[in-house]
Order: structure tokens, then C-alpha cells, then sequence
């Protein structure tokens, strides 16, 4: 099994180095190969995606990738900026379902800003569609009407084999959780999304063992603060998703701890931590490794098939919390302040 290392900028390289120490430390036949990505492969090629790094996401079976972006980049061409890399990835490699867990742990309940008693034990998997709906649906622009007045418009658009594909996506991934699943639209003003609930009512009927609701996006956006653990598995568009998934993520209150997967039509897929660069606390051993090597999890258990391993590592992260293992973002009184390297060591210890 072929994995793309691609650890990107800022502290892309730290945490990604932990990530690897922990492949390593299991008894897979991995191979995993290197590639500059974001202002990284600007500094090597002069293209954020350099030809060689896209070749090697191409061919791997999936792509580990960290963080991109700085600003000793901002005066950049847009074309030219580091982010370009991550939209380039997932246009050429058909990633259109964007899977985002938001977990907590008992020992962080005390990190979100909502009581512990209604984030203890969250945990929550967000599925959204990332290559359609609005912000990428034609006619859009902006012009000049005939009265002179300038109007905005932009197209929100699914076709029926677009939803039934994310839709199938999500019943598989309830089936490895808690056979759970709601769809979430705005079906009673958006036509849009009265075909998306009655596409992923259809779909639904191949999987009798995951039990189907579904909800308005704005109901769906209460719930989430209200009693978000009443949720396994929810689906929904791009733009719902994009909202939701944040709203969620939140939900937690430590961005270092938050996976990724960005998944194309046969399970080959992008793993990332949520968060970005963090060029504040680059290369001074401060970042929290943890959300990349939950991403790693994350490759084996959707990507490589190595779900009994993804268990192994996610226990592992739980461990190292309960000993009270934190990183600077994640630090409480009374635990023991570690970096990134000796975070990264102490999962090693835990698998
Ligand atoms: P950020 O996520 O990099 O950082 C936000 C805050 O969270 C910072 O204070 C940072 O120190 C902290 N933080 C982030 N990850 C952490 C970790 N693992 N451990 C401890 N603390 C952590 O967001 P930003 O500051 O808005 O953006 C910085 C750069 O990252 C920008 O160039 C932005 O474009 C880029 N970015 C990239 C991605 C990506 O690669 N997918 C995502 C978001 C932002």
C-alpha cells in the first residue's frame, strides 16, 4: 500500500513527522513516499502542486497531507498561493465527499465553550459534498441590470447521480458506526434539496439496517449546540456542510484533535487535520500532532481497509489524554505539558 506523505508548510512538517513515527511503529507493508505541497512545492517548482507531487497522489492508494500556507506567500498570484494545492488535489482527483468527525473526549469535555454534560462522549460524523451545490453550480456573476442596478447570482444545482453518490457514501460510513444516518436540507423552500431528500430517501432503501431521518438545515444548526450527541452520522451539501462541519467542529473546542478525509467514487481518499499551517507556533514544538495522527486512523480505516489498526490508534490517542499528555492547546492545570515530538512519542509508547 502506496501513501503520499505530503507535509506542507508552517508546522505541516512537525506534526506530520509524528504521524509517520506512529505508521511506522505498526507491522504494515506501507510505503510511504515524500513530495513538497502548498508554499512548499511553490519554493521547490514554482506551483503549489508541483507536477511530480500530483503524480505521486495519483498513483499512491492514499494521501496523508498536513497543512499549507504563510504568509511570505500572501503577495501571491492567487494561481500561486499554497491553499490552490488542496483545491487542485481534490478537482484532479475526484474527492467529492468531505468526511469530518468531531469527537470529544471525556477528558476535554472542560475545552468546548458548551457544559461538559452535553459534549461528553459527542461523537458526531459530519459528511459533506464537496464538488457541487452552489459554489460551483452556473449561471453565477455579478452584473449590471438594465434598470442599473448591480445584481449577485449564484446557481444552486444537484443532479440525481451526484446526490445518490455522496448518499451512499454516508449509509457505508453509518454502517461502521452506529447504523444511524441524517440528511440534512432545506427541502420546504429549495427544490434543490427536495430532490436531494427524496434521492437519499431512494437510496436508503438499500440500506434497511441504518435508520434514515432527516432535517432542516436550520433545525440541524440548533440541534448541534442543543443536543448534539443526538446525532451519529449526518449528510448534506456543500454549503450546508461547509457550515455545519465548523459549527461542529467547534462543538469540541480543540482544533489540534480534528481529522479529515476527503473521499473519491472507489475509497481512495485525502487525509488532513482540520486546522491549518499554524505559522504562530511553527517550529518551536508547540503543535498538538494529534489531529494528524487521527487522520492516519482514518486512512487505514476508509482507504486501506485496516479498520482493526484505526481502532488500535484511536485507543492509543485516548490513553495518552487519560494519562494527561497535553499540548499547549489542549493544557489544563495540573497535567503534563508536553510538544510535539514527545506527544507523537508517547501514542508510539500507547500502540
Ligand atoms: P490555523 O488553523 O493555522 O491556526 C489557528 C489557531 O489555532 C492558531 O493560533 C494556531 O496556533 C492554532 N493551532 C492550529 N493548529 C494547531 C495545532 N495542531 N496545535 C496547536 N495549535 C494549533 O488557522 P489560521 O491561523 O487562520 O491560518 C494559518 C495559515 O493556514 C493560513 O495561511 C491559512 O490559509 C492556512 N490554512 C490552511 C489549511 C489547510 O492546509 N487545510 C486550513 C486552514 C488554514
Amino acid at each position: 500500500m502506496k501513501v503520499a506523505v505530503l507535509p506542507g508548510d508552517g508546522i505541516g512538517g512537525e506534526i506530520m513527522a509524528q504521524a509517520v513515527k506512529v505508521l511506522n511503529k505498526l507491522a504494515l507493508p506501507l510505503e510511504l513516499e515524500h513530495a513538497p505541497v502548498g508554499g512548499a512545492g511553490y519554493d521547490a517548482s514554482g506551483d503549489p502542486l508541483p507536477a511530480a507531487t500530483l503524480a505521486l497522489a495519483r498513483e499512491a492508494d492514499a494521501i496523508l497531507f498536513g497543512a499549507v500556507g504563510g504568509s511570505k506567500y500572501d503577495a501571491l498570484p492567487r494561481v500561486k498561493r499554497p491553499e490552490q494545492a488542496i483545491l487542485g488535489l481534490r478537482k484532479s482527483l475526484g474527492l467529492f465527499a468531505n468526511l469530518r468527525p468531531a469527537q470529544v473526549h471525556d477528558e476535554l469535555a472542560g475545552a468546548s465553550t458548551l457544559k461538559p454534560e452535553v459534549v461528553a462522549g459527542l461523537d458526531v460524523l459530519i459528511i459533506r459534498e464537496l464538488t457541487g451545490d452552489i459554489y460551483f453550480g452556473e449561471p453565477r456573476g455579478i452584473s449590471m441590470r438594465a434598470d442599473g442596478e448591480r445584481e449577485g447570482v449564484n446557481t444552486m444545482r444537484y443532479r440525481e447521480s451526484e446526490i445518490r453518490r455522496i448518499a451512499h457514501v454516508a449509509f457505508n460510513a453509518a454502517r461502521k458506526r452506529r447504523r444511524k444516518l441524517c440528511s440534512v436540507d432545506k427541502a420546504n423552500v429549495l427544490e434543490t434539496t427536495e430532490l436531494w431528500r427524496q434521492v437519499v430517501s431512494e437510496t436508503g432503501k438499500e440500506y434497511a439496517d441504518v435508520e434514515l431521518s432527516h432535517m432542516y438545515v436550520d433545525n440541524c444548526a440548533m440541534q448541534l449546540v442543543r443536543n448534539p450527541k443526538q446525532f451519529d452520522v449526518i449528510v448534506t451539501g456543500n454549503m450546508f456542510g461547509d457550515i455545519l462541519s465548523d459549527e461542529a467542529s467547534m462543538l469540541t473546542g480543540s482544533i489540534g484533535m480534528l481529522p479529515s478525509a476527503s473521499l473519491d467514487a472507489h475509497g481512495k481518499g485525502l487525509y488532513e487535520p482540520i486546522h491549518g499551517s499554524a505559522p504562530d507556533i511553527a517550529g518551536m514544538d508547540l503543535a498538538n500532532p494529534l489531529a494528524t495522527i487521527l487522520s492516519a486512523a482514518m486512512m487505514l480505516r476508509y482507504s486501506l481497509n485496516h479498520g482493526v489498526v484505526a481502532d488500535r490508534i484511536e485507543a492509543a490517542v485516548r490513553q495518552v489524554l487519560k494519562q494527561g499528555y497535553r499540548t499547549v492547546d489542549i493544557q489544563e492545570a495540573g497535567r503534563k505539558k508536553v510538544g510535539t515530538q514527545e506527544m507523537g512519542a508517547a501514542v508510539v509508547a500507547a500502540l
